[in-house]
């Protein structure tokens, strides 16, 4: 990158690298698994030209879903979380791109599905808060936070897309 530049030359053609290419921690909760929606959600950040890094079926150990939702531990609805998080597998999601964080929590939608506008995850898929189909990171230094959460080293997989020069001038 050109932060780590020794020669300090700005070229024209590496300025789009300059932007803060960022990474965010997607899950499809159990719900979207057992609801046979884990490939349209997964399309949808696909499709919209994030770089997928991290993929697998997990079956979530309880003590995992209490450090990922500590900061929610002294809600009323805590405990239901935490039994709704490990009722069955879930789908970890690391997606990379510009942006990734912010631009995910909007392709998800609000927390409510109720009030999720239509064309979000949630908007489209799903009816009430405690079965909202998906999670996403809230900002880059929880991307991280979660990612290193949710995956071992060797999980993570740094590749090139092709679709690069297409998707950004
Ligand atoms: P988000 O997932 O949209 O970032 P929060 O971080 O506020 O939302 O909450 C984490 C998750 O906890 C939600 O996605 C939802 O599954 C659950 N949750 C939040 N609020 C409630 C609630 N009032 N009742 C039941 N579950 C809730």
């Amino acid at each position: 990158s050109l932060k780590s530049s020794k020669h300090g030359i700005f070229l024209p053609h590496l300025v789009a690298s300059m932007e803060q290419v960022e990474e965010t921690y997607i899950m499809v909760k159990p719900d979207g698994v057992q609801r046979g929606l884990a490939g349209e959600i997964i399309s949808r950040f696909e499709k919209k030209g994030f770089k997928l890094t991290g993929l697998k079926l997990f079956q979530c150990p309880k003590e995992l879903a209490e450090e990922h939702y500590k900061d929610l531990s002294s809600k009323s609805f805590f405990p239901n979380l935490i039994e709704y998080i490990t009722s069955g597998p879930v789908i970890c999601m690391a997606w990379e791109g510009v942006g990734v964080v912010a631009s995910a929590r909007k392709l998800i939608g609000s927390t409510n599905p109720l009030q999720a506008e239509p064309g979000t995850i949630r908007g489209d898929l799903a009816v009430h808060t405690g079965r909202n189909v998906v999670h996403g990171s809230d900002s880059p230094e929880n991307g991280k936070r979660e990612i290193a959460l949710w995956f071992k080293e060797g999980e993570i997989c740094q590749w090139t897309s092709a679709q690069g020069p297409w998707l950004r001038e």
